[in-house]
This record gives structure tokens, sequence and C-alpha cells, in this order.
């Protein structure tokens, strides 16, 4: 009920505005650049370091994407990466923003091309098998979007038997339908690469993620529409290398400080919730290993 609440809320706010994710003159929490105290093993290190590497996505509008002429991705993921980055007394400016797609983000971490990941990823057991996952910061579900004039044949994932639906391999978006619905899945490495394919009419959906999706809606909205009801929960975590001794600890702790401060709630309305809707009820956080 709540994630129903949830959905339209973002569904009407963000098409109503034309999402653009934060920019510069309304740049999300104003979080102080100060490590914590009791940081230990891998998050002392980091912090000792004083640079970070966080893998997220480019193009998602609104969790996070590149706009055109910046180098710098804005949305709701990387405002968590620095505010995770400032609790480290890490600065925004030694921030390497590493891009990652669905199916790289374990590697990357299990091989250090990223500190963290923060890509829409949602925590799953098979994934905390080989990486950890603290979290989660955002909770959202699966959905579908379709061309508006296919609006009324394509209502929810029962009407998906035999249609063609784009969605990205390495995502849990992709083996649901594949799973459950009896749809026959395209699979491709990003979720705009899918959006084009929707659009270009070789695909007749795309799947994965609301927050996702009313992205691409409201960058095109007299053709795209996000159909039905969420089919999923998908909790966003943060990903670290696996063991990575005091990391979950630290990101708790820092997650925490935020909701309690209202620098989540900030970065949700700088970003997703751009519209001024209201922001979502704090997550519960899991515990650390
Ligand atoms: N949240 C889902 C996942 O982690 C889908 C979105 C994505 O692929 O980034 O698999």
């Amino acid at each position: 009920m709540r994630r129903r609440t949830l959905g339209a809320v973002l569904a009407a706010g963000l098409l109503a505005v034309g999402l653009t994710a934060c920019g510069s003159d309304d740049s999300g929490p104003d979080v102080k650049v100060k490590a914590a105290d009791n940081l230990t093993g891998a998050a002392k290190a980091l912090s000792d370091k004083g640079k970070i590497k966080i893998g997220v996505k480019f193009d998602q509008p609104g969790v996070s994407a590149k706009e055109p002429g910046s180098d710098t991705p804005v949305g709701f993921d990387d405002e968590i990466g620095k505010i995770l980055a400032a609790n480290l007394g890490i600065k925004e400016s030694d921030i390497q923003w590493i891009e990652t797609v669905s199916d790289n983000r374990e590697s990357f971490l299990q091989n250090g091309t990223v500190d963290l990941v923060i890509a829409s990823y949602s925590i799953t057991d098979e994934r905390r098998k080989v990486v950890g996952q603290a979290g989660p910061y955002y909770v959202t579900g699966q959905q579908l979007l379709v061309r508006k004039d296919d609006a009324d044949k394509i209502k929810g994932p029962d009407d998906l038997k035999n249609v063609k639906v784009c969605s990205v391999e390495g995502s849990t978006s992709l083996q649901r339908v594949e799973d459950e619905y009896g749809a026959s899945p395209v699979p491709f490495s990003t979720y705009s690469e899918c959006v084009d394919q929707l659009e270009n009419k070789t695909v007749d959906a795309v799947t994965t993620d609301g927050a996702i999706l009313l992205g691409y809606a409201s960058k095109n909205p007299d053709k795209l529409e996000v159909v039905g009801e969420p089919f999923s929960e998908e909790r966003y975590g943060i990903g670290y290398k696996k063991d990575a001794a005091g990391m979950c600890d630290f990101i708790n702790a820092a997650l925490t400080k935020s909701f309690d401060d209202g620098t989540w709630a900030d970065a949700f309305d700088a970003t997703l919730g751009k519209s001024g809707s209201k922001t979502p009820d704090k997550p519960t956080l899991d515990p650390c290993p």
C-alpha cells in the first residue's frame, strides 16, 4: 500500500516537472565534510587516503545520470555517495565517479575498480554471497514502461506473455520477467538502450524499477508511459567489497545520521522528489553481518 502511494506521488511529480535531477543551483543537502569518529578497517583506510571511487549509473535520470555537457553525474544515488564521502572526511572534488552497468557491479567491487557501488543496486541474498551490501537507503518496485499507444494493451506483468520486453543483463528485473511472466526477454547492457528499442518499436515494453522508468517517461511524456502497480520490492543497497572490515558499520552509521539530520530527505527532494512531492518513509536498515 505504501509503495503504491509512493509510486503514484512520484509519477505525478516527476511527470509534472519533467525530471532533470538536481542541478548546481539546487544541489541537494549541505553535508559537512568531516570524518566520523570510530572508523575502522577499510573505512578508516579510505578516509586516510582522502579519495574514493564510487560506481554509479550514468544514464538513469533522477537516480544518476550525466546531463549533456557535464562530467559529473547527478541524482539520488550520487547524493548518497556525497553523504558517505563527507562522513569519511572526503570532499566532493575527491570523489571519482565511475560508470557501472548492472552486470559489472559485483566484478567492479571484487577487482577494486570501485570502492563502493551506489547504482540502483537491489540487495539480494545471491549478491550478498559475493559482495557486501549495506542499507537499504531506498525502496522501489519493478514496473513496466510502454509506448503510450499501447498502454491499454499492456497494463501489467500478466499481459507480457510472448511480448518482447527489454531489460538489462545482470539485473533482478530481467531475471524476474524471464522466470515468472513468460515474456520474450530482450537483454541489453543499459536501460537507456532499452528505451531506444522501445521508441524504435523493436520491443514493446521495458521493465525495471519504477524509480528508473519514471525518469525516462518524464523525458518523453508524449510517447512513453509507466503502467501498472509495482510487482516486486527492490531495496537499494550500497555495495562494498565482501568482508571489508568496518564498511557496513560505517555506512549504516552515516545513513542513520542522514535520516536523522534531514540530509537524506534533502537528497531525495533535490533529485527523485524534485517536484516537492512527499519524501518516502525512512527505510529500516539491515543489521551488519
Ligand atoms: N534494482 C535492480 C537491480 O539491482 C534493477 C535496476 C538495475 O539493474 O540497476 O538489479
